[in-house]
């Protein structure tokens, strides 16, 4: 016993402060997208041609962040002349409208469904889905529950039954083979009950886009009431989103 106790005294808590204090991310991390509005049109159609997903608009000088992988391509082969990609990974939006973005995001706080704050501020239980993930996205939710992101300290957990949650997250693209048990899952949740779509899989169709073998687009199907992007997001995107759409 007392060798347990010295062993925790000398590991101290290894649970991050955020949000109480902020958090810095590896330096390598592509978070929120800062877009240069007088770029050259020739590095900006080289980004357009050479981005996967085609994510970037280079009328109205914008990048869907619903579509965008964060691969760095576009600011990699444009130098940083066009997009650098910031730490900011503030990146979860209420509208899918939101994620076209010019290097700024709406206030996550402001969207309208505010009586979600009242219902499921103190609780809130989530059902994953992984309707064809690649597990990565799923990987990165499942440290969610580590002591370092704690997400149960704010009263938020994944549960096994749907009949227990009070809403669905999601991630993959949704396979067309996945439609009816996502579409069961979401029934078997008792009312009210909110969506997220979790990974540019779900939001767009990610890297999957255009195949028949899938949806792509969640909202098609469910009214989603959360985006987070990413590709897969980084468990801070996830945790600031959650805390920011139901605290
Ligand atoms: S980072 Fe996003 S916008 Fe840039 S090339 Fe990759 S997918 Fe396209
Ligand atoms: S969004 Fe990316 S990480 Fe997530 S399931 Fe799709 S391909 Fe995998």
């Amino acid at each position: 016993m007392l060798k347990i106790i010295k062993n925790k005294m000398e590991q101290g808590c290894k649970t991050s402060k955020y949000p109480a204090e902020p958090i810095s991310l590896y330096k390598r991390y592509r978070g929120l997208p800062v877009i240069n509005k007088e770029c050259r049109d020739e590095i900006i159609q080289l980004c357009v041609g050479i981005c996967p997903q085609d994510a970037i608009d280079p009328h109205n000088k914008t990048i869907d962040l619903g579509k965008c992988t964060f691969c760095g391509q576009c600011e990699v082969e444009g130098e940083g002349e066009f997009v650098r990609f910031s730490q900011n990974f503030e990146l979860g939006t209420a509208s899918r409208d939101a994620l076209v973005t010019d290097g700024v995001l709406p206030e996550l706080a402001e969207h309208s469904k505010q009586h979600f704050k009242k219902l499921f501020g103190r609780s809130l239980q989530l059902r994953q889905v992984s309707a064809a993930g690649c597990n990565s996205c799923e990987a990165d939710t499942n440290v969610l529950g580590t002591p370092f992101f704690d997400l149960s300290r704010f009263g938020i957990d994944f549960v096994a039954s749907p009949r227990h949650a009070d809403g669905i997250h999601v991630t993959g693209p949704v396979s067309r083979n996945m439609t009816k048990a996502l579409l069961d899952t979401y029934e078997a949740v008792p009312a009210p009950k909110v969506v997220i779509a979790s990974g540019c899989c779900s939001i767009s169709g990610g890297p999957f886009y255009g195949s028949d073998e899938i949806v792509g687009d969640l909202n098609s199907l469910l009214p989603v009431d959360l985006y987070i992007p990413g590709c897969p997001p980084h468990p801070m995107t996830t945790l600031h989103a959650l805390l920011k759409y139901f605290k």
